[in-house]
């Protein structure tokens, strides 16, 4: 039985890695108080696509929140990924072997807008003392190890000194610069722009995301993914390292893939864009570091936790939320905020994520070869079986850890 009193945790920002937390933290009845600059909904800059693993984190809650999804029209069920490699040549490489005979597709697309503010509704409730508007503006650690967060909101200066704090705040994280050490690396950050577009045509009809693997913006990719309400989620996205290096324009290259790509051109020709293109960093998890220390924890892209090769960050955002709520009872019946403590959260994140960062940043550097994108590709078209391995790999990260082997090649080779 945990004490009445929200001020002893606090989570800063309520994206999914901070609403998360906050909805594992009032299953195990811990009070928390749950503050974001913002007042929901509100946009982040995003492709807006959920994987499965979304769902395996929002199944630990309850049963009802997934069926909530399910069953609402601003979700649109997505079945699989089409790779183009920069050959122009595709791949469908379904979410399953046997997506026919699937009653709920296995992923989504859904405006963060409407996402993230879906899981905040869920994260209220009597356990949470949830603050919107409310930005931390300056934080200091105490003598007593705690630190004191000043936060203005509605023009009032409210302060906290928790005795946990959870720094879910993303990619500019004011906490996880001053006291997690984090910083733009440009080998580990990715520079993306997205813009929402009406009447793109040409869509696969299981609802497939693409990624596009353009030889001049590797090894990153340009994305097309298709929306609810027939519209689409346009953008790009480049490690750093290469946009400063080889002096990419993100926006111009964007703007040259839509109108003069052979292909992509033709289905943009009667779509009009939404809005301008609109940029924000990706911290990729390319690298391990230390996501916590004495009385905090780094959650999402404040720990910097996205896929290095697909970019995807929510869900690992949430599986941060998950994992650090489950530390904080751990730390609450021990009455210890050592960073020992909180290094078992950092242990279990890695031990749920470390495999998947290291086989896609081997993923990430291999992109960078044309030639061994559309051979690979050119070999998923003629055999079919490699398809069904390709769709296996989603789900079995032994098999695809084999991407990292060179044998792996040679037999493709050798079909
Ligand atoms: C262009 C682009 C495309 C992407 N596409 C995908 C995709 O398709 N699929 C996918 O899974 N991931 C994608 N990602 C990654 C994904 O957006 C992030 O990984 C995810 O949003 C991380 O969630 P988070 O909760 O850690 O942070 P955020 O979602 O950034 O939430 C942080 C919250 O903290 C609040 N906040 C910030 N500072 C303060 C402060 N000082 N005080 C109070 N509150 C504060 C903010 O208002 C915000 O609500 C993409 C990212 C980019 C940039």
């Amino acid at each position: 039985m945990f004490l009445k009193n929200y001020s002893q945790i606090l989570i800063i920002g309520a994206g999914p890695a901070g609403a998360t937390a906050s909805m594992f933290l009032t299953k195990q009845k811990i009070y928390h108080t749950l503050i974001d600059k913002a007042v929901f909904p509100r946009d982040k800059i995003c492709g807006d696509a959920l994987s499965g693993k979304v769902f395996s984190v929002l199944k630990k809650l309850e049963n009802g929140i997934q069926n909530k999804i399910y069953s609402d029209e601003n979700y649109l069920g997505s079945f699989g990924v089409k790779f183009f490699a920069p050959s122009g040549l595709s791949v469908d490489v379904p979410f399953a072997n046997n997506i026919e005979s699937l009653s709920v597709a296995p992923g989504f697309i859904a405006t963060r807008k409407y996402f993230d503010n879906f899981l905040l509704e869920n994260s209220a409730g009597e356990y949470a003392n949830v603050i919107q508007g409310c930005e931390a503006k300056q934080i200091t650690k105490q003598p007593d190890g705690k630190y004191k967060i000043s936060c203005i909101g509605n023009g009032l200066t409210i302060e906290f000194v928790p005795e946990i704090v959870l720094a879910a705040d993303g990619d500019r994280s004011i906490f996880a610069k001053q006291f997690g050490g984090k910083m733009v690396e440009e080998n580990h950050y990715c520079a993306g722009l997205r813009v929402y577009y009406k009447n793109v045509s040409g869509f696969n009809s299981n609802n497939f995301i693409e990624l596009h693997f353009i030889k001049k913006v590797l090894p990153g990719y340009f994305w097309v993914f298709p929306m609810s309400n027939g519209k689409a989620n346009v953008g790009i996205g480049l490690l750093k390292k290469y946009a400063s290096k080889n002096k990419i324009n993100l926006r111009k290259e964007l703007e040259d893939i839509i109108q003069n790509h052979p292909e992509i051109s033709k289905r943009f020709s009667a779509a009009e864009p939404l809005e301008t293109p609109k940029g924000w960093g990706l911290p990729l998890g390319s690298k391990r570091r230390k996501i916590s220390g004495e009385r905090f924890m780094l959650l999402g892209d404040a720990g910097s936790l996205i896929d290095p090769f697909t970019g995807e960050g929510i869900a690992n955002a949430m599986i941060c939320g998950m994992h650090a709520a489950n530390v904080i009872e751990l730390a609450l019946e021990k009455k210890d905020y050592s960073s020992d403590l909180f290094y078992e959260y950092d242990k279990r994140v890695y031990n749920r994520l470390g495999k998947e960062f290291s086989i896609s940043t081997t993923l990430q550097k291999l992109s960078r070869f044309p030639w061994l994108f559309n051979f690979v590709v050119k070999k998923a078209i003629k055999n079919e079986t490699f398809r069904e391995t390709l769709t296996a790999m989603f789900n079995d990260l032994d098999l695809r850890s084999s991407f990292k082997d060179p044998k792996f090649y040679w037999r493709i080779f050798k079909n």
